[in-house]
């Protein structure tokens, strides 16, 4: 296997027109690689100054999970520093976590953020919505939103072998003129649901508005994570 490392999106376009396969820290690839055998060419972007940015309001693609800090908005510091071992957080990826898991922990909290995602493809870079990122699966370069009033992250205890843990994200964003919105996603099991409503001062509004959402399909369990949580938000009035 060839590792190409690209320092300009004009040689990752190269890279990719030439059918290299995307690799962050390997943590997942490398064992189904040993096992079904490695590609030709494969490309990382960890010399990629456009995918290893770390801001208030973007992250690239390459960013290692453990370097995620507050310079972030919480609820994204707190999903990438609950992803498995502390090994895996030193080496896996945002990329590799978001488009390659399929736990994606990140994902949740990429959702409330309204994210945006930079994705290269051989014609050049564009934007895309995180739905298309997990359906097509494109090389992330990075994810960009807007700093949220506040925002919250809760991921239920797991048990090793078990189901994945329930996951509950929120962010409370500013409405300069109109309400404040919520936005809340919930994995629960391998789904992740999300929806959004105005966010006021009476959390039982807010809370009735969001069952009206894909969120109303949630198991009772689910809402008694989600509850408290976007309670606490509405309360929150300092920012993160
Ligand atoms: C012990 C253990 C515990 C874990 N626990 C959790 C957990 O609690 N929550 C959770 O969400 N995940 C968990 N994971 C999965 C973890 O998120 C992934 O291993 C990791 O995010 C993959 O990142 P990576 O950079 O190593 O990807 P790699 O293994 O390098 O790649 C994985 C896939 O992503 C693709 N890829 C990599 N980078 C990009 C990119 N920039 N653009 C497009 N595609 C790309 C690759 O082509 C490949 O298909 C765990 C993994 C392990 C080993």
């Amino acid at each position: 296997m060839l590792l190409r490392l690209p320092t300009s999106v004009t040689e990752a376009r190269e890279c990719l027109a030439e059918g290299a396969v995307p690799i962050g820290g390997a943590t997942l690839v490398w064992a189904t690689w040993q096992r079904d055998g490695f590609p030709e060419l494969a490309m990382s972007l960890r010399e990629l100054p456009e995918a290893n940015v770390m801001g208030r309001e973007r992250v690239g693609g390459a960013v290692v999970l453990h370097r995620i800090d507050e310079r972030v908005p919480d609820v994204l510091r707190l999903a990438a520093a609950t992803v498995g071992t502390g090994a895996v957080r030193r080496t896996a990826t945002v990329g590799g976590n978001i488009v390659g898991s399929t736990l994606r922990c990140l994902l949740p909290a990429a959702l409330v953020l309204d994210a945006r995602a930079t994705v290269l493809e051989s014609e050049g870079v564009r934007e895309a919505d995180l739905a298309e990122v997990v359906a097509k699966r494109p090389v992330l370069i990075g994810l960009s939103w807007r700093t949220p009033i506040a925002s919250a992250y809760r991921k239920l205890p797991g048990e090793a072998g078990g189901a994945p843990p329930l996951v509950v994200a929120s962010a409370l964003h500013a409405g300069h003129g109109a309400p404040h919105l919520v936005r809340v996603a919930v994995r629960d099991g391998y789904e992740v649901l999300s929806g959004a409503a105005p966010g006021g001062t009476d959390a039982d509004e807010t809370l009735d508005a969001l069952r009206g959402t894909a969120l109303g399909e949630l198991p009772p369990d689910a809402w008694d994570v989600v509850r408290p949580q976007v309670t606490g938000l509405l309360e929150s009035d300092g920012t993160d």
